[in-house]
């Protein structure tokens, strides 16, 4: 892309309604950022786990440049990285745009895993960074083991189990093979994808650090520079964080009771405490009414009982980081996760699809 063509879409993107993919970051709302801090102040205050609850506060919108030369800065700052996996954060309030979609899907149907990350993450196969399913028409059951895979490696690199400089080609597989450590992500990164090329040899380093000059390609990248780490696990710790605080989107996943409920939510925000009905693909979606989801949300009244299904993602979010704080095992964590963040409804489970809200 000339630079010319290059400004004129920035122009064009500046002068889209601002709509994020999932809850809005910074610039826009920082949506993501303000849940982040609740969930730090509430793991700080707590002596130990378990976690039940955390002090009931407004969500407000905060400057996280503030909190800079902080401890809790790049945890902050890298709970977008997911809306922004090759660096461009300063657009990222703007991916959900018809020209970013439209863009992105041409892409990834020509190119498959070897288009760039953040158009495989919005709108390809990493859609489970965004706790989504990749397409229409996948068991709730697929859709929620990428999400625990994913939930592994980047708990893995969170507690230093996984170094910066492992071989992420290694690390998941160039193939898909049964009983891999991220079975759910097996092959992954592999085949002739840009990740796993000969001589490619991305590590985890790699993955956390891309900064890119172009939205839609990987032609203009080169990779951050990182003396000590700390921005990888920073990252992994933000991308955990990230995918909890999406699966409560109306626009990601369905955890109302029932179709009625559901309804009566559409164009709205909302948390709700409940087990995923459905996990939603983004593509096909209509990006307005998803925008819509994405606002700030209200937290159901199912949040606020002591036997409610699910945490909300602030309390999930302060256990997280309380457990990698305490190093706790991955299959304990694993174990949370499933049964306080990700059960699934069996009786009422259905494949994925963009949701009725959202058509
Ligand atoms: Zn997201």
């Amino acid at each position: 892309m000339t630079p010319s063509v290059q400004f004129a879409l920035v122009a064009l993107l500046a002068l889209a309604p601002l709509r994020s993919r999932a809850y809005e970051i910074q610039p826009a709302d920082g949506m993501h950022e303000a849940m982040t801090v609740q969930s730090i102040e509430c793991a700080r205050a707590a002596k130990g786990l378990p976690i039940t609850s955390c002090p009931r506060k407004p969500l407000v919108d905060l400057k996280v440049r503030r909190l800079q030369n902080t401890e809790d800065y790049q945890k902050v700052f890298s709970v977008n990285w997911p809306d922004g996996p090759t660096g461009i954060h300063a657009v990222s309030a703007l991916i959900r745009t018809g020209l970013t979609y439209k863009k992105c899907t041409e892409y990834f149907d020509q190119m498959g895993a070897n288009t760039n990350l953040f158009c495989r993450s919005h709108y390809g196969d990493l859609q489970f960074f965004h706790a989504m399913a990749n397409q229409p028409n996948e068991s709730a059951d697929v859709v929620r083991a990428r999400i625990l895979a994913w939930a592994q490696f980047l708990y893995g690199v969170a507690t230093s189990e996984i170094a910066p400089d492992e071989d992420v080609c290694t690390l998941f597989g160039r193939e898909t093979v049964a009983g891999a450590r991220f079975e759910a992500l097996a092959g992954l990164w592999g085949g002739d994808a840009t990740v796993c090329k000969p001589n490619a040899h991305w590590t985890v380093y790699t993955l956390f650090n891309w900064k890119c000059s172009n939205l839609f390609s990987w032609n203009k990248c080169k990779m951050g520079v990182e003396s000590d780490g700390s921005w990888t696990r920073a990252r992994a710790v933000g991308a955990l964080l990230h995918m909890i605080q999406d699966s409560f989107a109306l626009g990601h996943t369905d955890r109302l009771v029932n179709d009625d409920a559901t309804q009566a939510m559409c164009g709205r925000a909302l948390v709700s405490c409940n087990v995923v009905r459905e996990f939603h693909s983004y593509r096909g979606q209509d990006s307005k009414k998803h925008g819509m989801s994405d606002q700030w949300p209200a937290f159901d009244s199912s949040c606020f009982v002591p036997e409610r299904a699910v945490d909300d993602p602030i309390v999930a979010g302060a256990w997280v980081l309380k457990s990698i704080e305490l190093k706790r095992s991955w299959a304990e964590v694993k174990r949370d996760l499933g049964d306080r963040v990700f059960p699934i409804a069996n009786a009422v489970a259905r494949p994925s699809s963009v949701g009725e809200c959202f058509k």
